[in-house]
């Protein structure tokens, strides 16, 4: 199999690159990593550091000048209207520097929403604002009871009138600290089967009633949150989509990127990091691969897994580009990705030994600035988010491998 570019194809590489040389602002440059929280551009577009606000801004103008803000979306829409190939280069361009996206759910999830199932109101109302980096998108799907069956979720909307009137609570909503507006899920028919009764609907975050407290994770950063509801009134025309069907508006709501090249370029990054530093006098100090045989072999193994991870990327974008939907098989590229980094992440810190155990990037005994250390803790949720590991091996299992549902 041939992936090198075509003509067309490495001269559009050559412009993203050239916008990642001389328009990505300082702040971002090796900025990737940690991922959510401070220094991600959607906090840094609110902060009150003038410094961090202006690189939020910067990055988004150079991105907005070439409608690379929403590469995926339509250009009739102020996206740039790419082809899947190119916003695989795109991506995979973006990740390899590290630079953070621009607009965040909005760009990625709602917009996309909206071109499809939204009114004409709606589309001039909200893409505009997305686009510009005006206005921040939370999602609020998952609840304390309805995560992998998210069907059961219980939040109610009552009509009275022109508004809904909702009560109840979301969990886990990343990013609603620091986002404007919120879309949700709601039930607005309980007699109804359940993926029947439930409706689709926008909201600005600072709606009365509307309350967000914070989720401080394991590694101390604040990425989520708990969304309660008391009587927060929305206007009817914030409904996307038929009242009722919502779950099918939801369910069309896919992120564009399905690849996961940004997760292949990380792991691959990870663990090339990881032998040069090995390889450097300052790693021969800390690193207890000299010494065995066996860490040995499992850097070469998780060296191996990676490439098979980069495979998988481009079957997915491979099929994209043939106008086919991927489906058991983005399943397998999210599983394959998300235990992979888990794995690297282990191994890295037992690579260091005791030095391995070390948390503060400042001090200097931490091996590589604890990055295994940290992205030890900060990778647990991947396999949880967007779809546990378990639910993907049902995906599989049954949609990929026809196997009998349980
Ligand atoms: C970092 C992060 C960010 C998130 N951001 C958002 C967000 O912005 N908005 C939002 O709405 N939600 C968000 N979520 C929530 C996420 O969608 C849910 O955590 C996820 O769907 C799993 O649901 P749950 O946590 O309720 O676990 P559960 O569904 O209760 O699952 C618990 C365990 O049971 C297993 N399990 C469940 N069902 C099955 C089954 N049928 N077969 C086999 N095993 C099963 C699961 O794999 C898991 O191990 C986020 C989660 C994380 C970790």
């Amino acid at each position: 199999m041939d992936w090198s570019d075509s003509t067309e194809q490495a001269e559009f590489r050559a412009q993203v690159r050239d916008v990642i040389v001389n328009r990505l602002p300082q702040r971002y440059r090796g900025a990737g990593g940690e991922g959510e929280g401070a220094g991600s551009w959607q906090a840094d577009r609110i902060s009150s550091d003038p410094a961090a606000k202006a690189a939020a801004d910067e990055w988004a103008h150079a991105l907005a000048e070439r409608g690379w803000i929403a590469p995926h979306w339509p250009k009739e829409y102020g996206g740039a209207g790419l082809t899947p190939m190119e916003q695989f280069i795109f991506k995979q361009e973006m990740a390899q520097a590290q630079a953070p996206s621009v607009g965040g759910m909005g760009v990625s999830l709602l917009g996309p929403t909206l071109i499809v199932h939204g009114t004409e109101e709606q589309r001039a109302e909200h893409l505009p604002k997305i686009l510009s980096g005006e206005v921040a998108w939370a999602e609020g799907y998952s609840e304390p009871g309805a995560g992998s069956d998210l069907a059961s979720l219980q939040t109610r909307a009552i009509r009275d009138g022109d508004e809904y009137v909702i009560n109840g609570q979301k969990i886990w909503t990343s990013g609603a600290h620091t986002a404007d507006w919120l879309f949700a899920l709601v039930r607005t028919d309980p007699e109804a089967p359940k993926h029947r009764g439930i409706s689709f609907l926008m909201m600005d975050i600072k709606t009365p009633g509307l309350n967000i407290r914070p989720l401080i994770n394991m590694a101390w950063q604040h990425g989520f949150n708990e969304t309660f509801f008391e009587d927060v009134r929305v206007p009817v025309k914030n409904l996307v989509g038929d009242e009722n069907r919502g779950w099918y508006v939801g369910a069309s709501l896919l992120d564009f990127e399905r690849s996961n090249i940004a997760g292949a370029i990380e792991n691959r990054r990870l663990i090339s990091d990881l032998i040069d530093h090995a390889k450097s006098d300052e790693g021969r100090g800390h690193s207890r691969l000299a010494e065995s045989t066996g860490l040995r072999h499992e850097v070469a193994e998780a060296f191996v897994q990676t490439e098979v991870l980069f495979n998988f990327s481009f079957r997915v974008i491979s099929m994209q580009n043939r106008g086919l939907i991927p489906n058991y098989e983005a399943s397998t590229s999210k599983l394959f990705n998300s235990e992979l980094v888990q794995k690297v992440a282990r191994l890295g810190t037992r690579v260091f030994g005791l030095y391995g155990t070390l948390w503060s990037k400042e001090e200097p005994l931490s091996p590589m600035g604890a990055q295994f250390t940290r992205l030890y803790v900060t990778s647990i949720p991947r396999t949880i988010a967007a779809g546990s590991s378990e639910i993907q091996r049902n995906i599989i299992a049954t949609r990929g491998l026809g196997l009998p549902r349980g």
